[in-house]
């Protein structure tokens, strides 16, 4: 297995070793801030003797980050600090996070990792589309690939023909890219009349997407239609961001670098550990960051551990493809629904284009459903029989697969508004009350 760093090669018991070093000393910086001096409450490194010892500790909120604004969680004055980044706000406020040089050091050292896994080599080229500024997806990838040896382009994101006449003119290898823009960007390419399969023209081999949820349909229109593979890449800023966890060549699971976090998988209700390779929230502790260490954070992300081991060698555990967000849980009619069944739906079908919304709605005191379906420029018949077959069709599936029947509207390709970052999937139109 030929890797960046050593750390790829440790073994379970290893990594287990090191993790507990880790965690210890964890513990002892992070009491050094005003927020964990007080939640802690007289844990100490001392309480943690095995890794199950983790659960002595508090979880840590996004409120809690929210309620300490913005120094309370720095283990050492301001002065010391050589970075900011702030969430992409997913949901609610942004959160704040600093850096110390080693931070940003070790941050890098990390997305470099991630970027080889993948197959990317000094000599790429590489071009990153994601947004810059306060956004970790622009700088934590920007380092990486600089400290991996590749030429960088921070392109940013947006402005779709500029982007395109970089990655020709310059012969860029290798992209970061979120999938929703992916997908987009496909049809952009197909317009300007350039071939994917044209190496010519086109020689990007490696896309990383990550940073919103997909789903695999999604990832595998994305290599089919940029001609490439792509890789998933998880992150969260107050883990740093990107660089957390990283799909490898085997594209089964994304490895999450155990010796820089401890991953817990848990029942957001009950809080307590789910059974081995069960979904659950991610729970995560920062075991290496100096500057702002962050214990058992809960991320509201739903995944699972991918059992048994990977094909590549590496034995640092595999998180599963995020399966969307604890809020993001749509209650319709008193049944369950996440945004990636949708879309794991829409997206098997051929006829069904790049976009897609969900839209919440009122009708009386009845929560409703609706979605907007973009349909691919052949499949948008003039034939109504045809068309509102389609319809029917999607609808059917779509009910089969979430046990209510939502209401499809069939709209035009390129119809539905774009985001520039991550994009908005659910439109909730039910108003107050
Ligand atoms: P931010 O801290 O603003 O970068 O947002 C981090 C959040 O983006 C995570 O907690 C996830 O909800 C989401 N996210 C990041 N990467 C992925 C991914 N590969 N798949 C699904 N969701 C992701
Ligand atoms: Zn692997």
């Amino acid at each position: 297995m030929e890797v960046f760093d050593r750390a790829e090669r440790l073994s379970r018991e290893e990594l287990d070793a090191v993790q507990l070093v880790r965690l210890r000393s964890a513990v002892e910086r992070a009491r050094r801030s005003p927020h964990y001096a007080r939640a802690l409450a007289g844990v100490t490194p001392d309480s943690i003797r095995t890794l199950a010892d983790v659960r002595r500790l508090p979880l840590t909120t996004k409120q809690d980050l929210r309620d300490n604004y913005p120094y309370g969680l720095l283990t050492e004055p301001v002065d010391r600090m050589v970075r900011l980044h702030a969430s992409s706000g997913t949901t609610g406020n942004p959160t704040v996070i600093f850096y110390t040089q080693n931070d940003v050091d070790t941050w890098a050292g990390l997305m470099a990792r991630c970027m080889h896994m993948a197959g990317v080599r000094p000599g790429d080229r590489f071009q990153n589309m994601s947004g810059y500024g306060l956004f970790t997806g622009g700088l934590g990838f920007h380092y990486g690939s600089e400290r991996l040896g590749c030429l960088t382009i921070p392109a940013g994101a947006g402005n779709t023909a500029r982007q395109i006449k970089l990655i020709t003119d310059m012969g860029v290898t290798v992209l970061h890219i979120i999938p929703s823009y992916a997908l987009y960007f496909a049809g952009a390419l197909e317009q300007m009349g350039i071939d994917p399969a044209d190496k010519a023209r086109w020689p990007v081999r490696v896309a990383m997407i990550g940073a919103e949820p997909h789903t695999e349909e999604v990832r595998r229109k994305i290599e089919e239609m940029l001609h490439l593979r792509a890789f998933n890449s998880y992150g969260l800023s107050e883990m740093n961001g990107p660089g957390v966890a990283f799909e490898c060549p085997h594209q089964c699971g994304m490895h999450v670098w155990e010796d820089a976090f401890l991953v817990e998988i848990v029942d957001p209700e009950t809080l307590e550990p789910v059974p081995d390779g069960e979904v659950g929230e991610i729970v995560m502790t920062t075991l290496t960051r100096e500057g702002m260490p962050i214990l058992r954070y809960r991320t509201r992300d739903l995944s699972r551990f991918v059992p048994g081991p990977c094909a590549c060698g590496r034995v640092h555990r595999r998180l599963d493809r995020i399966k969307g967000r604890a809020d993001d849980m749509i209650i319709i009619k008193g049944v369950n629904i996440y945004p990636m069944q949708i879309e794991q739906v829409l997206m098997a079908m051929p006829e069904v284009g790049e976009n897609y919304l969900i839209v919440l709605e009122k009708e009386g005191f009845i929560d409703q459903i609706r979605v907007k379906v973009e349909i691919r420029q052949e499949h948008f018949v003039e034939d109504m029989r045809v068309l509102s077959g389609l319809q029917k069709r999607i609808q059917t599936r779509l009910r089969d697969e979430l046990l209510v029947t939502p209401r499809v509207d069939l709209v035009q390709s390129d119809s539905l508004p774009k985001s520039q970052g991550k994009a908005q999937r659910v439109l909730d139109e039910r108003g107050e009350g």
